[in-house]
């Protein structure tokens, strides 16, 4: 057993999942209080910088790539052309350097509501922000909501829903009219992924996720799932929901022979991710 008294240690508490997670750290960096969120920098001694929203762990120097690449490669490489991307939330600009290592990416739109998030990325993670640059990229600040219902319609390849955990701003994002927007914004074809927490804990939200995707008129689905160990039981998930098409494979040979740097993606680890444990089966089995 852990004495957490000795040391420095962060903890988040999940009053609704029983459970708490803690990092040991060397010293808190900085706060600030946007006017969305608090977000808090804390260096930690085993995983780098930390960044915390409200109280919950977002993105870690050592775990992050984790969530990164998974909610960006597998969508990219499921979608025959992906050109113009839009991510919603992302403001750490984890998402974008790992959507923009695709050579077929055109445009790449960040729209995060919160400028500190990226603010603090910027200075805590620079290498999560070494793509900004790119040509292709543009970061944006205002309300995805917003955004999704003024955009062009079938102006999209994919949107990443890259968000908060379902309270405060990002409360909107994982509701039927913003998804209704996202369809209506994607080409035939397009993909949709949301973020979509914890199949062990939050598995009534994934449920809610699924059947809004689905009800508003997306007309496949694909849950993922991969490691994230800084989040409540350090299994996480996304949902890829398909406009006017099927889940039916991937570009196999294109992930075979990858052309960039990861850490965790592979093709091996993309056919794995499509196998749906079976405690996850029953669930959206019993619909
Ligand atoms: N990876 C994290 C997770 O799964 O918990 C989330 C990453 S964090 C970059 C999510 C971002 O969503 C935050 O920067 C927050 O500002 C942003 N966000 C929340 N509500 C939003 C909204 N309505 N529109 C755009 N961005 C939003």
């Amino acid at each position: 057993m852990t004495n957490l008294e000795q040391g420095m240690w962060f903890t988040e508490i999940s009053e609704r999942d029983g459970s708490a997670f803690s990092l040991r750290i060397n010293k808190k960096l900085e706060v600030k209080q946007s006017p969305f969120q608090k977000v808090e920098m804390f260096e930690t001694t085993d995983f780098g910088n930390l960044m915390v929203i409200d109280g919950c762990t977002m993105v870690s120097t050592r775990d992050n790539f984790f969530y990164h690449e998974m909610i960006s490669h597998p969508a990219l490489f499921t979608h025959e052309n992906p050109k113009n991307i839009v991510i919603i939330g992302g403001g750490d600009c984890g998402t974008l350097r790992e959507v923009l290592k695709h050579p077929s990416v055109e445009t790449a739109q960040q729209i995060d509501i919160d400028q500190v998030v990226t603010q603090m990325s910027l200075k805590y993670f620079p290498e999560l922000c070494e793509s900004n640059e790119d040509p292709r990229a543009e970061i944006m600040f205002d309300d995805g909501i917003k955004f999704m219902l003024d955009a062009e319609p079938n102006s999209l390849d994919i949107i990443i829903v890259d968000s908060t955990d379902p309270i405060g701003p990002s409360e909107g994002l994982f509701n039927r009219d913003f998804y209704a927007s996202c369809l209506n914004t994607l080409r035939p074809g397009g993909i949709l992924v949301q973020q979509s927490e914890s199949p062990l804990m939050h598995m009534p939200l994934l449920l809610d996720i699924r059947n809004a995707v689905r009800d508003v008129g997306f007309t496949d689905l694909q849950t993922i799932t991969f490691p994230q160990p800084i989040y409540p039981s350090g299994l996480w998930s996304a949902t890829l929901a398909r406009k006017e098409g099927n889940f039916i494979g991937f570009r196999h040979e294109d992930a075979a022979n990858l052309k960039f740097n990861t850490e965790y993606y592979n093709v091996g680890i993309h056919l794995g991710a499509l196998s749906t444990p079976n405690f996850m089966k029953r669930a959206f089995n019993k619909r």
